[in-house]
């Protein structure tokens, strides 16, 4: 982590993904070779939650079909791998927090205009002291400016410290998030744009829009940068 933050003093026109020369002025530092490999999904997915599903017929998934969400949709640019997962992981866990504002791009490219506010899924302070910042709330405030909708540090509150969902195993993640977000009053009757970095089995941003609605939001919509696919059943 040190090493990544020194590196990234000492050669700021870097491309902290292949090393090479950072030649794009819009996506800086990411180099335009790189940017090229981050792709959209844009294969059959179910319409509310965005999990892909097998046959492009299919416009809801069974799991949604079965219990309507909280939230309005999930959107999300593209899947977790590659160029994009390697830009989320360095950004999230090696510092490189110039890769917020190309990052924050991606998130202007989905339907996220027309909202009240931007609630950036907050980290309990004591991880926030530990990364020293929250890159959600660095890339809200670039997709703020860019798209004219408010960004809302204040309305979601992380009050439970928890382990790290990589930590734990996909049932256990929705009991090891529960409760452990507070939204304020300042929620109520608003349309909010809550956004995550990556979205697993989707239980921190439930979590989330729980505490949300719960305030009285009137809707919330999940926009993220990427989406790591389930494992296919063979
Ligand atoms: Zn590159
Ligand atoms: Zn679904």
């Amino acid at each position: 982590m040190l090493l990544n933050k020194v590196l990234n003093i000492l050669f700021p026109s870097q491309c902290p993904l292949c090393g090479n020369k950072s030649d794009s002025a819009l996506y800086n530092p990411i180099c335009s070779s790189c940017w090229r490999g981050i792709e959209r999904y844009t294969g059959p997915a179910c319409r509310i939650c965005g999990i892909p599903v097998a046959s492009p017929l299919a416009t809801i998934c069974g799991s949604c079909m079965k219990k309507k969400p909280l939230f309005s949709r999930i959107l999300y640019y593209g899947t977790y791998e590659g160029a994009l997962k390697e830009s989320i992981r360095l950004l999230k866990f090696s510092g490189v927090k110039r890769l917020s504002k190309p990052l924050s791009y991606l998130l202007s490219e989905l339907s996220v205009s027309g909202f009240d506010g931007i609630v950036p899924v907050p980290l309990h302070p004591k991880k926030l002291r530990q990364r020293e910042f929250n890159q959600m709330a660095v890339m809200g405030r670039h997709l703020a400016g860019r798209i004219k909708v408010p960004l809302m540090l204040d309305v979601l509150k992380k009050v439970h410290d928890t382990l790290p969902q990589t930590e734990v195993t996909g049932k256990e993640r929705l009991e090891n998030v529960k409760k452990a977000y507070l939204a304020s009053e300042k929620a109520a009757g608003l349309e909010l744009l809550l956004i995550d970095d990556v979205i697993t089995t989707g239980a921190t941003v439930s979590e989330c829009v729980r505490a949300l609605m719960t305030a009285g939001a009137k809707e919330v919509t999940v926009a993220a940068l990427a989406r790591s696919m389930p494992k296919q059943n063979t």
